[in-house]
């Protein structure tokens, strides 16, 4: 803590409080930094990623996907029992 000197004039300025811990210090300060954000694959997390940078950041997100289309793992297909006339397609969650 800083005190007064002895002339009575002030010193640096006293910042010890704003360092205390508090909800706001809990959150890294990077997070508050506007960066570019490179997020790899498309599927459930890097979604879930982009969407939270982009809803609550201002980085400049960034996604980037090998396959042509997104979603990863989560794929939900039409399956028709191969050999059976008029089957019905069941949707697998592949
Ligand atoms: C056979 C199987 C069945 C499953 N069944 C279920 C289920 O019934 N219910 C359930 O809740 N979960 C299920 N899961 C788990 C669920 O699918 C996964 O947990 C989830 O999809 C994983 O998401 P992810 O984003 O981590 O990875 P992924 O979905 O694997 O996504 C990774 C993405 O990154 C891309 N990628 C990889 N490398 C690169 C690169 N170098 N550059 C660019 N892009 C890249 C890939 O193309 C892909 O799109 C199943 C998984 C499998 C394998």
């Amino acid at each position: 803590m800083m005190r007064p000197s002895s002339d009575g004039a002030r010193g640096p300025e006293d910042v010890s409080a704003s360092l205390q811990p508090s909800r706001a210090s809990a959150v890294p300060s990077v997070f508050f930094l506007s960066m570019k954000v490179a997020v790899v694959g498309s599927g459930v997390s890097g979604l879930a990623a982009t969407w939270l940078l982009n809803e609550y950041s201002d980085h400049e997100v960034h996604l980037y996907e090998a396959s042509a289309r997104a979603g990863g793992h989560a794929n939900t297909v039409a399956f028709k029992q191969p050999g059976v006339k008029d089957a019905a397609a069941v949707d697998v969650d592949t």
